[in-house]
């Protein structure tokens, strides 16, 4: 990383960074890495948030719930008057980008934008929710994995807050937001997901890709349980769900990667990660996202060779016992499930029931992949 002045040291994972990066066209950004607090095998480090300070200074997501004072701080310390930022977009709908939200507006008159699917489905809906506990969830948590204990310490109050936000839309073509400012939806890890190209030389990516880690692919059948919801403007599943989508979002990256060879990326996790600095090639990163599920596929195919299997099984086999732990487990289903989908769509496997796959014989997800 060149062009950068550390405004305030963090921790040796990043948290409590504030740097200033200075792009080549004079373009500053500031980064505001807030606290995440998964750990262990799962440990994404802190949530990178950061300030454009273009012509309409702007902020790209708020961190965690229970981050959004921090994140006020940082500003502080970085200078910037938090009233003098125009409004924050939100990445995608995962809770480590858009959890501050509530403390941020509280504290600033900040308005906020968001893709069209993230307004949708930060809303409750009771008649259409799933019965049970959930029905007071907002819809993009109906399929939420994490258990009970899990959400009734993380979760209610966050819930509350979302049902009240006022939400500028973004929607699904390239949009302005600044001079030289746009964002692009990149669906697939979230059906929300939005990037912010700067000036063609810059790209804010939100967790589309991250260094180290492999970002995790949503499933197609999360549309199932929305799609009351989503169906006017959404009518197919794939084309805001699945690895599929995931996969197609990475190869409009890889046009802009080819076009612009140099461009700066700045990850929503792990820019700096164990005292080191993450830099992203983004050509190069993607060519190894693309290989890594090529080879999930494989061993998927491989390890249902002689015998049709359960998801859970599939997980067993698939993946190492330490990652198994809690909720690792369910992350881990998740995996499986959104591969074998594609790998059901090449015709490469059956779904004999519910989440019990077969394999057929033939392997097109290659050719099917790197199309
Ligand atoms: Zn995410
Ligand atoms: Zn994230």
């Amino acid at each position: 990383m060149n062009n950068l002045k550390i405004i305030q040291k963090g921790d040796e994972n990043g948290n409590g960074m504030v740097v200033k990066f200075r792009l080549p066209s004079g373009l500053e950004i500031i980064s505001l890495p807030t606290k995440n607090f998964y750990g262990g095998h799962w440990d994404l480090g802190p949530t990178w948030n950061y300030a454009v300070m273009g012509d309409r200074p702007f902020l790209v997501d708020s961190g965690r719930f229970g981050q959004g004072s921090h994140l006020v701080d940082m500003l502080e310390s970085a200078g910037i008057q938090p009233d003098a930022l125009e409004f924050v977009l939100i990445s995608h709908s995962h809770e480590d980008h858009d959890g501050g939200l509530a403390e941020l507006i509280a504290l600033t008159d900040i308005k906020i934008k968001a893709h069209t699917v993230y307004d949708l489905l930060i809303r409750q809906y009771p008649t259409l929710a799933p019965q049970g506990y959930k029905q007071h969830f907002p819809a993009k948590c109906w399929h939420c994995i994490m258990p009970e204990s899990f959400f009734k310490e993380n979760c209610l109050g966050y819930h509350r807050v979302l049902q009240n936000l006022e939400v500028e839309r973004i929607g699904d073509e390239v949009t302005v937001i600044g001079s030289g400012i746009s964002t692009l939806h990149l669906p697939g890890h979230s059906p929300d997901s939005l990037a912010v190209m700067l000036n063609e030389e810059a790209l804010i990516v939100g967790d589309v890709v991250l260094p180290d880690i492999t970002p995790w692919p949503t499933r197609l059948e999360q549309y199932e349980e929305a799609a009351g919801i989503l169906a006017p403007l959404y009518p197919e599943a794939g084309s805001i769900f699945g690895l599929k989508r995931y996969l197609d979002s990475l190869n409009e990256l890889l046009q802009i990667a080819e076009q612009y060879p140099d461009i700066l990326v700045f990850p929503a996790h792990r820019l700096y990660y164990r005292n080191q600095w993450n830099t992203i090639r983004l050509r190069e990163r993607l060519h190894q996202l693309v290989e890594h599920h090529i080879q999930r596929f494989a061993s998927i195919l491989d390890i249902l060779a002689t015998e049709e299997k359960e998801v859970d099984e599939i997980v067993r086999l698939h993946f190492r016992e330490s990652l198994l732990k809690g909720p690792g487990k369910l992350m881990a289903a998740n995996e499986i499930i959104s591969h074998a989908e594609v790998l059901v769509a090449c015709g490469d496997l059956v779904e004999v029931k519910k989440h019990r796959y077969a394999v057929t014989g033939s392997k097109n997800f290659e050719e099917f992949i790197r199309s």
